[in-house]
């Protein structure tokens, strides 16, 4: 009898739990269910799916190191996954199927569905823990509760980490030679999308490389720098990590090697680093624990009640990296080229659009998660619902990014902003963060599309109301 790996976000041989049990357990066929139905309906940005099929290619050269043959298999969405997915057990006669968890509510209504499906024809199911250092449910407040304040959080998680954080798994070691072959077919219909080639190349052995090269030249100024988006300063690790190809126990393990084993304190650099893969857990705990996050809800319900704007030409401008506010305009157009935006500029954009032009931060979460290769729902909905105020240890509604402070504290040259504005080949460093009304003219850029200071007093009045209409 066969077992199954069925892979989801978890695309490696190296630290997969799901992996090395399915191995110790017997024979074991991978597959991978292709469902690009299922990608629209998730906003799963062209460059992310590129990325996951250069992944899937990459993956089955690893996997033929184990003798592990690799099948795509084609399906629509969730609806027709759970049939196909256990059509292919049976067919293969494998009576165990093997995965890790996913948090999201359809990913968690997916499996027990596959679950169903297999129970009717005696095929078990076997999920693991995976995608946090320290599973959800884990590290709760006294009163059993998930913690709604990051600082807390992490003194809890930093506590409980020796105790509870699963140890790093090796690469299995190889199985017999089976008689089925890898099936790679289904992914030809994905040809046409982006080139990651040179931005984003595939591969374990890539996220791996990236990661040694950070903590070997960059980790040790990332207190100071990582907050400058001209600066090559942060690790360039998110994409990787939301398919899988490197787990964040991997590079927290590797951090504290170099830190004397402690999470929060010895080097500043390390230490901080270190702080953001903690907030990556943060939000999948929460997610994992408040299902209705994935229902497109604030988790402060009463912010519903904010008069929001919806889909108008604001948030068109905003998408198109055409507000007259450079700084924005260089993230947004960023990421509409390459991909990927910068921590610092996805809370400055993401403040604009919920604050500056009170859209509905939904919009923007999602207009995000079409464009980003490291499109994550828990990471994505968390950053914009601390944006908008609306989420748990968020902004308080009343401090505000101004812009132009923004830029010239975090872009002093405006070298970032030359780079995507290409109107300001030539304008002085100290005009660029927010060139007047002739200037723009002359350079064909846009005038800003709202007054920020107005802006600002109307959106701390409504909030305000809302405070009001509370009590
Ligand atoms: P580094 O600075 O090297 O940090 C290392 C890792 O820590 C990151 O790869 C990431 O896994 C984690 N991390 C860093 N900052 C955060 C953070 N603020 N919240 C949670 N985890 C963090 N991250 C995503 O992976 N996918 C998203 O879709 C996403 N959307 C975001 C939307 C908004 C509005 C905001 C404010 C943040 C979002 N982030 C998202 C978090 C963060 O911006 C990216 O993880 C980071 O920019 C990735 O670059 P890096 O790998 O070089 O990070």
């Amino acid at each position: 009898m066969f077992n199954i790996m069925w892979f989801r976000s978890d695309l490696r041989v190296f630290d997969n739990p799901a992996l090395v049990a399915a191995m110790q357990s017997g024979p074991v066929i991978g597959v991978y269910c292709l469902a690009p139905g299922q990608w629209d309906k998730h906003d799963v940005a062209p460059r992310k799916r590129a990325l996951i099929r250069d992944q899937l290619y990459a993956l089955e050269q690893q996997l033929a190191e184990l003798n592990v043959p690799l099948v795509i298999l084609p399906c629509q969405d969730f609806s027709d996954l759970p049939e196909k997915l256990i059509g292919f057990a049976e067919q293969q006669k494998a009576n165990q199927i093997f995965c890790n968890l996913e948090y999201e509510l359809n990913e968690q209504n997916c499996l027990k569905a596959v679950a169903v499906c297999g129970g009717k024809s005696s095929i078990d199911v076997f999920a693991y823990h995976d995608q946090c250092m320290i599973a959800p449910g884990e590290v709760l407040t006294q009163a059993g509760q998930p913690f709604k304040v990051f600082s807390a959080f992490k003194r809890s998680y930093c506590a409980y980490f020796p105790r509870l954080v699963r140890p790093l798994h090796n690469r299995p070691p190889a199985q017999q030679l089976l008689a089925i072959s890898s099936d790679m077919q289904a992914l030809s219909i994905l040809k046409a999308l982006p080139d990651n080639s040179q931005g984003w190349p595939a591969g374990e052995d890539e996220a791996h490389h990236r990661l040694n090269s950070f903590l070997e030249l960059q980790v040790r100024q990332y207190h100071e720098r990582r907050d400058f988006p001209a600066l090559d300063a942060t690790s360039g690790l998110s994409a990787y990590m939301a398919i899988g190809a490197i787990t964040t126990r991997q590079c927290v393990q590797a951090a504290l090697s170099l830190n004397d084993g402690l999470l929060a304190e010895g080097h500043p650099g390390l230490v901080s680093w270190i702080n953001e893969l903690i907030w990556r857990d943060f939000y999948l705990h929460l997610l994992a624990l408040t299902p209705r996050l994935c229902k497109y809800q604030p988790f402060l319900k009463e912010t519903d009640a904010l008069p929001w704007r919806g889909d108008g030409s604001l948030f068109k401008t905003w998408c198109d990296g055409k507000t007259g506010f450079p700084l924005v305009d260089a993230a947004m157009r960023q990421m509409n080229e390459t991909g990927w935006m910068h921590n610092r500029l996805r809370m400055v954009c993401a403040m604009f659009l919920t604050k500056d032009l009170f859209v509905d931060w939904r919009l923007g979460e999602r207009y995000f998660m079409q464009q980003l290769i490291d499109g994550d729902f828990a990471s994505n909905n968390g950053g914009w619902q601390w944006s908008a105020s609306t989420g748990v240890d968020a902004a308080p509604y009343f401090r505000i990014f101004n812009p132009s402070l923004q830029s010239k504290r975090f872009d002093p040259n405006g070298d970032f902003i030359r780079t995507y504005v290409k109107e300001f080949q030539g304008i002085p460093d100290k005009l660029i963060h927010s060139p007047d009304a002739k200037l723009a003219q002359e350079l064909g850029y846009i005038q800003p599309i709202v007054n920020h200071s107005a802006a600002v007093a109307d959106v701390k009045r409504w909030f305000q109301e809302l405070k009001a209409e509370k009590v």
